[in-house]
């Protein structure tokens, strides 16, 4: 399995090359040459595995670089119960992405059981231990620079904490962050994860990441790299969850289904994307927005026209709170028929501020061909979503799976199972779920008291210098 770029401009790669890697040389994303293919005999035999036997039998086929029965232990050495298990019994956790029946064809599936309480987990707990082990093989450093407004960067820092031959250094806007999220990450004692506190909003901590990674003699120096979600091994390690998913909620294997995904830079529905091509019987890709609404635009009308992020509101959804969707490049690729050249001319006008328009036929094939649809929803939409759920189920949901459950309402057909992906648990967003229902959700038991724990993190002024020299010091 060899991996090229969306944009044409980078040699073939194969997987341990580009997983250390951020874009392609040409600014593009790496993608695999062709997909691999099961067909309906296999999906049969795949249907009776479980988790981590499933991710093996679907990762194996896009990383070759890396000896079969090696991979299987990262593999089994990630999805474990005791790390899935969200504080419950790990004897009752061994589904990993388990999913839950809402009424006759309405599921969820939950993928937030992780050590952070959103599915950022799923992918960001293998990458820290192929990391890890490619690391090791080359004997490398890797020095992770990132900003987060909250799920992003403590996803990667208990995937990466302890980790040998890797640091994490984390911006995160000071005082923006929920006191749950910054005890999450301020309260990790581990010598290689370092939090730093920036006195700006999110997108002053990404352009001082960006100035970081611009100055190329500091960036190779002192071996900078990054975990976003452009990342190919994320998009990889979330195909596995729609096998799982599809598999626990068909009654016959062949079934067409339909999967819900609240999105915002496009990395897990694209993994979705990717399950189909592969084979998998998914009917209707449904994306959901908030009011940050640019991809719900983009496959209503074929323009898909990203906004400055002035015009980009702060949400009670705030992980989706984006209008700029980078994943969005590869899907558009294999819409294009593969056509690097002009996948380049139309992010070079997606980069210059000026977005493009499918052609009708395109726009056709995208609903078509490619069953992709999408609906969006508003903060009382949510709060909506979420009474409803909690009275007619008893369950809590959180304000991105809220997205999901009124996208997939507005979408579904009857007949057709339709599946929502949970993408964090209504403990990490209290005060929207107080404010729907009048009570707290549920939180875990031991995360009870966190914000209690004593924290470890560094404020500093949005200073590029200063930052640059932090880094230094500290390696
Ligand atoms: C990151 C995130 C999303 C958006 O996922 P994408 O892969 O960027 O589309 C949705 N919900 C939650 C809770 C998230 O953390």
């Amino acid at each position: 399995m060899k991996y090229i770029s969306t944009r044409g401009g980078m040699e073939p790669q194969q997987f341990c090359d580009i997983l250390l890697a951020g874009l392609a040389p040409d600014g593009g994303l790496a993608i695999p040459e062709s997909y691999p293919h099961f067909s309906a005999d296999d999906l049969q035999r795949l249907s009776t595995l479980n988790y981590r036997e499933l991710a093996f039998e679907v990762i194996s086929r896009f990383i070759d670089d890396i000896p079969a029965e090696e991979l299987r232990d990262l593999i089994n050495k990630t999805y474990t119960a005791e790390t899935y298990c969200n504080g419950r019994e790990p004897s009752k956790a061994d589904d990993i992405t388990p999913i839950i029946k809402l009424e006759d064809d309405l599921y969820i599936q939950e993928l937030s059981n992780g050590p952070t309480l959103a599915f950022k987990d799923m992918a960001m707990q293998l990458l820290g231990n192929l990391f890890e082990y490619v690391l090791a093989k080359r004997n490398e450093t890797v020095n992770i620079l990132g900003a987060t407004s909250g799920d992003t960067g403590s996803a990667a820092e208990y995937a990466m904490r302890g980790k040998k031959g890797i640091n994490v250094f984390m911006l995160s806007p000071f005082g923006r962050m929920s006191p749950f999220q910054r005890a999450q990450m301020f309260s990790l004692q581990d010598k290689n994860i370092h939090n730093i506190a920036v006195k700006s909003m999110f997108d002053g901590c990404q352009d001082l990441v960006k100035a970081c990674n611009k100055d190329a003699d500091f960036k190779a120096n002192y071996k900078i790299g990054a975990v976003n979600s452009i990342n190919w091994s994320r998009i990889v390690a979330q195909v596995v969850y729609y096998f799982k998913g599809y598999f626990g909620t068909v009654t016959t294997v062949g079934e067409p289904i339909d999967f819900c995904v609240p999105s915002g830079n496009f990395g897990n529905i694209c993994a979705g994307h990717i399950a189909r091509q592969m084979g998998l019987p998914i009917r209707k890709l449904v994306t959901a927005t908030n009011e940050n609404d640019v991809l719900d635009e983009f496959f209503k009308t074929g323009g898909y026209y990203p906004r400055k992020d002035a015009e980009t509101y702060a949400t009670s959804s705030p992980s989706m709170d984006i209008s700029k969707a980078s994943n969005l490049e590869r899907f558009v690729f294999d819409l294009v028929g593969r056509d690097a050249a002009k996948l380049a001319q139309m992010w070079t006008d997606v980069e210059s501020g000026k977005g493009f328009k499918l052609d009708d036929g395109t726009f056709k094939k995208m609903a078509e061909q490619y069953g992709f649809l999408s609906g969006k929803s508003s903060h009382a939409d949510r709060l909506d979503a979420i009474r409803e759920v909690h009275e007619k189920y008893g369950l809590f949901i959180d304000t991105h799976t809220a997205d999901g459950y009124k996208a997939a309402l507005q979408t579904r057909t009857p007949g057709v199972k339709m599946v929502i992906m949970e993408t964090a648990l209504a403990a990490k967003f209290e005060e929207t779920i107080q404010e729907a229902l009048g009570t707290l959700p549920n939180r875990p038991e031991h995360l009870k008291g966190i914000e209690n724990l004593p924290q470890r993190s560094t404020t500093m002024e949005a200073d590029a210098v200063a930052l640059k020299k932090f880094v230094i010091e500290r390696l």
